[in-house]
């Protein structure tokens, strides 16, 4: 069967600002790498746990597949068609298809709007759907998402936390789309509401099939939905797996070092024990060969030198270090 969706080799660079390159004395012309050389499959039904330190460009690599930023190199294709360069015209038909659920709900939604129009608005745009026919798709929607009928004349500020999250889920799902990316939907949410969030967005994901890239930092918290697991690391995938392989059979040290970190798989939102030791390096530096190097407790001489690629270790599960290839001496 077609993959709903692919990656092949998606790259990001985003150029600094000359003034920036001045104050970081930077070469000019420098651009950072914000993802490189990503490949990525979903299949339809498909969920993708995408994990990682804030920085590492999961959140940038969700926007490239939903085309809300461009690539600088490499392919997206959904279902079937190359996305990579199509103009805006042309992708307005696939947007109902392909949405996103913010991390930060209230800033996402228009705080000038009720709720009834901020769910009305893309039946509008999209659907072309107005009056009572709207009506009646917009209460099925927000009783689903567990909102009453008498919210719908409220203001995102007269909300909680966790109902604004309701809120932004209904208005990416009222389209009915395939392929939802889900960015960090629970870390703003306080966690006695993250469980309540994420059995939501697990029925839904169920009761509609969709497709799903969750992105996080919190590895407990994408073990709770993802059936596959890509973990990032300055903008590569260093690991991808079955949510068992990369859980229990973790092949990589930085995800070794991410599960350490987390006291209980399938306690979402407890606090990390300690994080990776280190600080993420800056993307604007790199540090060169496997960019995990200066952090990894296993580093030989071969790892500042030379790049470790994602090789199959067995058919669902795939990794990037020297260890499975060669040695680092
Ligand atoms: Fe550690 Fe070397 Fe593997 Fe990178 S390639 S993760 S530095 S052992």
């Amino acid at each position: 069967m077609t993959p709903l969706l692919e990656a092949r080799g998606i790259e990001r660079r985003f150029d600094i600002p000359p003034a920036l390159l001045d104050r970081l004395r930077g070469r000019p012309g420098r651009a950072v790498r914000a993802v490189s050389g990503v490949d990525l499959t979903l299949a339809r039904g498909d969920t993708l746990g995408l994990i990682g330190e804030s920085g590492c460009g999961k959140s940038t690599l969700g926007r490239l597949l939903l085309r809300l930023h461009a690539p600088t190199g490499g392919q997206v294709v959904f279902d079937g068609q190359d996305i990579t360069r199509l103009p805006e015209a042309a992708l307005r038909p696939l947007r109902r298809r392909m949405q996103i659920i913010f991390q930060d709900p209230y800033a996402s939604l228009n705080p000038r709007r009720t709720v009834r129009e901020i769910l009305a608005l893309p039946l509008a745009l999209h659907e072309g759907l107005k009056g009572a026919a709207a009506e009646a798709r917009i209460l099925v929607m927000m009783e689903r998402v567990g909102l009453a009928r008498q919210h719908l004349d409220r203001y995102p500020h007269q909300f909680s936390g966790g109902q604004r999250q309701r809120i932004g889920i209904a208005r990416a799902l009222i389209l009915k789309p395939d392929f939802v990316v889900c960015d960090e939907p629970v870390s703003a949410l306080d966690v006695s509401v993250q469980a309540q969030v994420l059995a939501l967005l697990r029925e839904l994901r169920d009761e509609l099939g969709l497709t799903m890239l969750f992105i996080s930092h919190d590895l407990a918290v994408v073990a709770h939905l993802a059936g596959r697991i890509a973990v990032m690391y300055l903008g590569r995938v260093v690991e991808e797996g079955t949510r068992d392989a990369v859980i229990n059979h973790p092949a990589h040290p930085y995800t070794r070092a991410l599960l350490a970190a987390v006291p209980r798989i399938g306690a979402p939102g407890e606090r990390r024990a300690r994080a990776p030791a280190g600080d993420l390096p800056s993307p604007l530096a790199p540090p060169p060969g496997c960019a995990f190097h200066p952090r990894c407790p296993l580093a030989g001489p071969r790892c500042s030198r030379e790049v470790p690629h994602l090789l199959d270790l067995t058919g669902a599960h795939r990794a990037a270090c020297h260890l499975h290839d060669g040695g680092v001496a």
